[in-house]
């Protein structure tokens, strides 16, 4: 059975008509549920991320600034959201959930949380409606308290992965991999250890077979003790960021090839939802359920 992570603080209250869709995190969790994917046994809730794991990735004046509301106004306006007490609250659930995820996965195979991907922080700023990395976190975490050496990001959300990245560029224990779309944000893009730009417009037939010709190769290289797949479905046609043409079906085969090419290995794999971008908050947490869906059905 799927081992799955949520809390009710991963959703927080932000202005209405802000461009972040907060509560799909929420309907997520509804969905899974609803759609019968897994029962409310199968949810382990996470612990709110220590300090102490926060700054084995970002710099100790970062994270106080953040947690403490000092930061700037400049810094806030590059992360995009407007700091609050209870933003704090959920990033730091958020990154624990990720943490978590990572845990379970390394427990019993497979394990996805209903939140994380912020892979546009870097060690000392945030950006993107990015604060802390979660995956970047989870990575040392992991390192630090369990049997990993090598852990591989494997980052299919359509914008690139420049925050985990830079935190990685001279740390050889964690490779990244992203797969993105070449003409979106963020435009200055960190070299990560694999970048594939693919074209705007791609659909389904072209991007799947660009990941089955480098996704095996690569876990038979890199092969990690922990994979960290972030499975943002920004990459979808009708998402309202993303310039790919990806269809469900075509996310979901994405999601279950992953999936299946780490445990055919035997590698460890944590889930996280990464992004996607909609004003029709129920067709968009169904899209990011596809994930949960193809886990549920790998690990049968
Ligand atoms: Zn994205």
């Amino acid at each position: 059975m799927l081992p799955l992570v949520y809390h009710p603080d991963f959703v927080t209250p932000l202005p209405p008509e802000h461009r972040f869709p907060m509560p799909k995190f929420g309907r997520i969790y509804a969905e899974i549920l609803h759609a019968g994917i897994a029962g409310p046994d199968q949810f382990h809730l996470p612990l709110i991320a220590q300090r102490e794991w926060l700054e084995l990735v970002h710099t100790p004046a970062y994270v106080t600034s953040y947690l403490t509301g000092s930061i700037d106004a400049k810094a806030m306006r590059r992360i995009g959201f407007p700091w609050s007490p209870a933003l704090v609250t959920r990033t730091c659930t958020a990154v624990g959930g990720t943490v978590l995820a990572a845990r379970l996965a390394l427990a019993h195979g497979i394990a996805c949380s209903t939140a994380g991907g912020t892979h546009h922080a870097h060690a000392d700023f945030g950006s993107g409606f990015c604060i802390f990395n979660d995956l970047a976190v989870a990575a040392r975490v992991m390192q630090r308290e369990e049997d990993v050496r090598q852990a591989l990001i494997v980052d299919l959300d359509v914008h690139q992965g420049d925050g985990s990245a830079a935190i990685f560029a001279h740390d050889p224990s964690v490779f990244t991999f992203s797969m993105h779309c070449e003409k979106n944000f963020p435009f200055r893009k960190s070299a990560s250890n694999l970048d594939l730009s693919l074209p705007a417009g791609m659909e389904d037939e072209a991007y799947l077979a660009v990941l089955a010709e480098r996704l095996p190769g690569l876990l038979d290289t890199v092969r990690p003790d922990l994979v960290f797949y972030d499975a943002g479905v920004d990459s979808h046609r009708d998402d309202r960021l993303g310039k790919l043409a990806l269809s469900d079906a075509g996310l979901y085969a994405r999601d279950y090839f992953v999936l299946t090419e780490c445990r055919k290995r035997g590698i460890p794999t944590a889930c996280v939802v990464g992004g996607g971008y909609s004003k029709d908050i129920d067709a968009l947490a169904r899209r990011h359920v596809l994930l949960h869906r193809a886990a549920s059905e790998v690990v049968g």
